[in-house]
């Protein structure tokens, strides 16, 4: 693949101090809820691998940590609007708190499909997380609970974020100028 023309926004140092604020921000907010039995820190694969892994470890929380591959793009630019679960979690997450952990959120269907298959295994709650939020391109009434960082509406790799499965292992986020 010809190499991608990209600029880069979010550089490591700003992506690093965000994530331990967020942590912070979770921990506490865990505290003053009460929600620290039973908590599930779960991944949705593939693109928030690499943000779960800092997030969970600047979480001061017993957690379970759980995984769930979801496809919901293609290998283009533009969201398909249909989501598949292509690997499921391991163990019941009722009576639990979840707190699910998202690279990023753009037409909000994948986090809406998420909840509803999540809810209906009866968890105590259901927390979200997501790094990125396009507010722009929102197309549900989805507001995740904790935010990294609002972005414009154009398409990002780096930090977890691919385009044909590619660029994941850039250490800051990307926008990409154009399409060789
Ligand atoms: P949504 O269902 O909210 O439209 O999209 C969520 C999923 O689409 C994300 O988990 C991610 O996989 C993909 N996605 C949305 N916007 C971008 C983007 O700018 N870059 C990349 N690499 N993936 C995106």
């Amino acid at each position: 693949m010809a190499p991608l023309k990209h600029n880069k926004l979010i550089d490591q140092q700003k992506i690093a101090k965000r994530v331990h604020e967020l942590g912070r921000e979770i921990t506490s907010f865990i505290d003053r809820e009460n929600l620290k039995d039973e908590l599930v820190a779960v991944c949705v694969l593939k693109g928030s691998f690499v943000f779960f892994s800092d997030l969970v470890r600047a979480i001061d929380a017993d957690l379970a940590t759980e995984f769930l591959g979801v496809a919901s793009y293609g290998d283009g630019m533009k969201s398909s609007g249909e989501v598949k679960v292509t690997l499921d979690l391991t163990s019941s997450i009722e009576g639990r708190t979840v707190l699910l952990i998202e690279d990023i959120v753009d037409t909000g269907l994948t986090m809406e499909f998420l909840m509803k298959t999540l809810q209906a295994r009866k968890p105590r709650k259901i927390l979200t997380c997501t790094l990125l939020l396009k507010p722009s391109a929102l197309k549900t009434d989805f507001k995740p609970d904790f935010v990294g960082f609002e972005i414009p509406n154009d398409f990002v790799i780096g930090y977890g974020l691919d385009y044909q499965g590619f660029y994941r292992n850039l250490p800051y986020i990307a926008q990409v100028q154009s399409l060789n």
